[in-house]
């Protein structure tokens, strides 16, 4: 089977999400990966006519929760994913409706943070695995994927819990940049670990902070940080990857448009170049 690897565009559902569609549009960006707006703005209906209309297929619908703030890494720690135990029963809620918000626009895959997974000795690692089973079966009975966004842990903690989850329809979306961001390992070598549960992807640039794992590494458009490219999209094709390639870019405003078209440009090259397209 030849891949095809369709172009991505990941798309905040905020205020701003329709100069994002329309920017995709533009950009004959033909998939989206989506950011599930709050409940009482989820009009399945308006969201699927408008996608439908600019004609992009949304393939992912995000996760995102009220409290979680990517201010530090301390603090990601504390308010991300279904990881904190003061939120973890009313997240999961939410994450299952988010989920079923999901199967009614007619998307097949849900994603999410987890947070900060413990390492396998932790007290709590168990907790937290029986939580994203649950949510791995909630998405399996509507025959969807769970995936979980890559960067927070090691890759080998993730191997492991993804393996102590042990649902069929659990798989990753690998982010490479995170892994630069939270200073959790070098992107290729955890790919070439996670490969064959890779289902998505973040195509989204970082460099490394001068203490990694401490602070935050910067984000930068696609092509200017430390995420070797070539290397990245080499190790997809060894994993036999064939899925959208999502821009991701994580700020706000004209620049993230101006960003993402540049960004498309430096992906048609380097496409060119590893899949001879
Ligand atoms: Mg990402």
């Amino acid at each position: 089977m030849r891949c095809k690897h369709p172009l991505g565009l990941f798309i905040a559902m905020d205020q701003e999400w329709t100069t994002r569609l329309k920017a995709a549009q533009d950009l004959n960006i033909p998939t989206a990966q989506i950011l599930a707006p709050q409940e009482s703005e989820r009009d399945v209906s308006l969201i699927k006519k408008m996608f439908s209309d600019a004609d992009i297929d949304i393939t992912v619908v995000f996760c995102g929760f009220e409290g979680e703030s990517y201010a530090d890494i301390p603090t990601v720690k504390k308010s991300v994913g279904l990881v904190p135990k003061d939120v973890r029963a009313e997240r999961l809620a939410q994450a299952k409706r988010i989920a079923d918000f999901a199967q009614e626009l007619g998307v097949s895959q849900t994603a999410l943070h987890m947070g900060f997974i413990p390492e396998p000795h932790e007290q709590d690692y168990h907790a937290v695995v029986a939580v994203a089973k649950e949510l791995a079966e909630h998405c399996q009975s509507l025959g969807q994927d769970l995936l979980l966004e890559t960067g927070q842990e090691k890759a080998r903690i993730l191997l492991q819990f993804i393996e102590d989850v042990n649902m069929p329809n659990l798989a990753i979306n690998f982010d490479p940049a995170n892994m630069i961001l939270y200073g959790s390992g070098d992107p290729i070598k955890a790919l070439n670990h996670l490969g064959k549960y890779v289902q998505g992807v973040h195509c989204k640039d970082a460099k490394w902070a001068e203490h990694p794992g401490e602070e935050w590494g910067e984000e930068v458009p696609l092509g200017q940080g430390d995420v070797k490219f070539m290397d990245f999209f080499t190790s997809l094709l060894t994993a036999r990857y064939c899925g959208p390639l999502t821009i991701e870019r994580e700020i706000v405003g004209e620049q993230q448009i101006r960003d993402i078209s540049r960004g498309v440009e430096y992906l048609a090259t380097l496409r060119q170049r590893v899949w001879k397209e």
